[in-house]
């Protein structure tokens, strides 16, 4: 396993965490953690070199926090933990504290090395910090000792992760990037230079990367073996990335996933530029249709435009058929997937007036609604 340094924390992490959105399941009971199997796994990872896992305070049906806890007894002085506040809960004074205090109690420890308040833009933060004063309890679990570095998980535009890193209080951002999703990708070497460390999500683009047709990575010419080396090993070609965190849900997963991670060779410069001319190819077809800026929003009927285009866009440039046609069907059912898809537009055209691709985004909405909701078993038949 390799170790990067976290920023200016003085901590080393393993190159590749331990996501635990989603654990090993029931064989019996769907959608139900089985919680020896998941600890066993955990463990294993541990044994690995693996030295950072993350959960989150309603991960797996809220039983995660209780399951990584339980995993890291007879670990905890190897092992860094990283959790999540939930932003979405902190209401009044008081709340970011009793919520920490929960968490802790959960999982039988006294604290939490990476504390995220999650899923925050700029504005979020502050409109938080002025109903309840969060920041100000997060300093004084910090000095308490119940946290020892405080970040957060980026959900908002590479501005926001800029000013968020300018308030000078994040020792670290957690946010996503891969192979195909490089928006936050200057963001994050902002954050690197400020000294912060960079935790990246979905280094595999959820899913998106197992998928990617052959050819593309063909077209590279490189030596690389299959997708998932390559989406593991551009990430980590990045030296602004301190750690990557990646869901494996079987020892499979895992021991493929640390040996493509562990590789001590980095792409060389040569296949990095390979690399770069394709994708920069298919990103250049990309942005014809949509930046991802979010001037659009927000949308009296919280579509979420944004999501919707980057879907219609990994379908017609990356041919990611099933992946976005599922990824569609999760806006209605996911919780973290926040917005509604595009059968909610009314046409009332406020978003089209702030958009400076100047796209027909009502037209466009309706054509990617009816691309993204047509299942393969009714295009077949
Ligand atoms: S046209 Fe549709 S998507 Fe655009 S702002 Fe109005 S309701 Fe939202
Ligand atoms: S404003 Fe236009 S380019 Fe920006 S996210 Fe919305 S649709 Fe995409």
């Amino acid at each position: 396993m390799l170790y990067r340094p976290l920023g200016k924390t003085g901590i080393n992490l393993s190159v590749l965490g331990f996501g635990t959105l989603r654990l090993p399941e029931h064989k019996n009971v769907k959608h139900r953690v089985d919680p020896d199997l998941s600890i066993k796994l955990i463990r294993h990872a541990f044994e690995l070199g693996i030295n950072i896992i993350d959960t989150g305070y309603n991960y797996c049906g809220m039983d995660g926090e209780k399951i990584v806890g339980h995993a890291l007894r007879g670990w905890r002085h190897e092992v860094y933990l990283s959790s999540k506040s939930p932003s979405h809960l902190i209401k009044k004074p008081g709340d970011f504290t009793k919520y920490l205090k929960e968490q802790l109690h959960r999982m039988s420890l006294d604290h939490i090395d990476i504390y995220h308040l999650d899923g925050v833009n700029y504005q979020s933060v502050q409109e938080i910090e002025e109903k309840t004063g969060w920041l100000e309890e997060a300093q004084k679990a910090k000095e308490e000792g119940l946290i020892r570095f405080i970040s957060f998980y980026a959900n908002g535009t590479p501005d926001d992760i800029k000013q968020l890193v300018n308030m000078g209080i994040f020792s670290a951002v957690l946010c996503s990037y891969n192979m195909l999703d490089r928006l936050n990708e200057e963001a994050m070497e902002y954050a690197a230079k400020n000294g912060l460390g960079v935790i990246v999500t979905n280094p595999l683009g959820g899913g998106a990367m197992a998928e990617l047709p052959d050819k593309f990575r063909e077209q590279m010419d490189i030596k690389i073996r299959n997708n998932i080396e390559l989406g593991l090993r551009f990430v980590l070609a990045n030296p602004d990335v301190s750690c990557m965190l990646s869901g494996m849900s079987c020892i499979e997963k895992l021991e493929e996933n640390i040996f493509y991670a562990g590789n001590p060779t980095p792409i060389s410069g040569g296949d990095m530029i390979k690399i770069e001319r394709v994708i920069n190819r298919l990103q250049k077809m990309a942005d014809l249709y949509c930046t991802e800026c979010r001037n659009c929003l927000p949308c009296p009927r919280e579509v979420n435009i944004p999501y919707i285009f980057k879907l219609y866009k990994y379908l017609r440039v990356y041919e990611l058929e099933e992946f976005v046609q599922e990824a569609y069907r999760e806006l209605e059912v996911n919780p973290w997937i926040p917005g509604k898809n595009a059968l909610a537009c009314y046409d009332c055209g406020l978003c089209e007036k702030k958009c400076p691709q100047e796209i027909k985004i009502r037209s466009q909405l309706k054509e990617a609604h009816k691309t993204l909701s047509t299942s393969r078993r009714k295009k077949l038949s």
